[in-house]
């Protein structure tokens, strides 16, 4: 009886020892609105209870149904529960009884739209705001990532290569805010990682049968992993958009996104708010007929050009805030009707392309390898 007790102990303590290291392995730290400047909000347990630490030496345990709330006092946390409780703080840390544990989180200051998320937290005080640090299991991240990059409702093929493209983001970024204390921000600046992603199956499903797949150039390098909404029939070279060559970002053409629903746009703007606009960005000639400023783009260009003025169309695009850099300026009534294809920088690959090929019956591999030139898909 006592040898038995024994081996079941050992077995207790390798599957302890054994589950830790992998979950170590397998977990990242992602900043929570981040841009935000968070100075309070209030946090509730959703479907298990959580155990909770102040500095890591008070121990208690809070409820689905309880709600904390965290705000800035001075150079500490304050901790505030619903029974009227409260404590400061420099590091609150809430810990999941189980797996499935997870929780909503409610920015009063500044108020936010509330989310919800897998995973533990850590909050503490950080130069005059508060650092709300999710720690979660990558696969459970990437899911909250694909949902929120690619939306609800897609094929399987393309969620397994949204799950690719942000899985090779992951890893080779993944110490882009190590000098901040986590892995990653939850903004664009890094990947959009605005919900919980593991109640969708569909995804779920992707992430593990992708499980540790990544894209590698041909020096076997992880690739960065460019992507936009919808290139409106080519995409952009890299080095026209960020001034940066890397040979699998090139320019193709694209017959698969014109029906997307960003494949067109349309913006008017008039011929004195135009004259003006070049004016203040250098332009002396004199309009004696405004169908000079017409342009178009049966190809990608990267200049706008009229005599032997130019402006680069990202430019033109940032300062109108334009869907994309790829547009016809036309004249009717009047007016300048930009007549634009696409939403996006345009560079890599095209979501709403990548959504059709899915549709057609393409595989991962082959959207992947239509919109990045010569990579190889590996197990990192
Ligand atoms: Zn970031
Ligand atoms: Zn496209």
């Amino acid at each position: 009886m006592k040898h038995k007790y024994r081996i079941f102990k050992q077995l207790q303590i390798f599957l302890f020892l054994s589950l830790n290291i992998s979950g170590l392995a397998q977990s990242v730290n992602i900043s929570l609105y981040n841009d935000n400047n968070l100075q309070s909000v209030l946090i509730s347990p959703v479907s298990s209870p959580f155990g909770v630490t102040f500095d890591n030496s008070i121990n208690m345990v809070v409820k689905p149904g309880d709600t904390i709330y965290l705000s800035v006092n001075g150079d500490f946390l304050e901790v505030k529960m619903l029974n009227g409780s409260h404590r400061t703080c420099r590091e609150f840390r809430m810990t999941g009884i189980d797996n499935d544990a997870t929780y909503k989180v409610n920015p009063v200051i500044p108020v936010l739209e509330e989310r919800e998320y897998d995973g533990d937290f850590v909050a503490s005080f950080d130069i005059n705001r508060i650092l709300l640090v999710n720690h979660i299991q990558i696969d459970r991240y990437l899911a909250g990532v694909v949902l929120t990059e690619g939306g609800p409702g897609r094929l399987p093929e393309y969620y397994k290569t949204q799950a690719i493209l942000c899985r090779t983001y992951l890893l080779k970024h993944i110490n882009k805010h190590s000098g901040e204390g986590f892995n990653l921000c939850d903004d664009v600046h890094c990947q959009a990682y605005k919900t919980r992603g593991s109640q969708n199956k569909r995804i779920i499903k992707a992430i593990n049968e992708t499980s540790g797949l990544v894209i590698v150039d041909r020096n076997s390098e992880l690739i960065t992993t460019a992507y936009h909404s919808n290139c409106g029939g080519q995409t952009s070279n890299s080095d026209d958009v960020w001034l940066k060559y890397y040979p699998y970002l090139k320019s193709i053409s694209d017959p698969n996104c014109s029906r997307g629903n960003n494949g067109k746009w349309r913006e008017t703007i008039s011929v004195e708010q135009w004259l003006n606009y070049i004016r203040e960005n250098g332009y002396k000639g004199n309009i004696a007929n405004p169908v000079s400023f017409k342009f178009s783009q049966p190809v990608r260009k990267t200049h706008y050009w009229i005599d032997d003025f130019s402006l680069p169309l990202k430019k033109i695009r940032n300062d109108w805030d334009l869907k994309s850099s790829f547009f016809n300026i036309d004249l009717e009534d009047n007016q300048l009707v930009f007549n634009g294809k696409g939403y996006g920088h345009g560079v890599g690959l095209c979501q709403e392309g990548a959504m059709e090929m899915a549709y057609q019956g393409k595989n991962y591999r082959q959207i992947i390898g239509f919109y990045y030139q010569d990579v190889k898909i590996k197990k990192f």
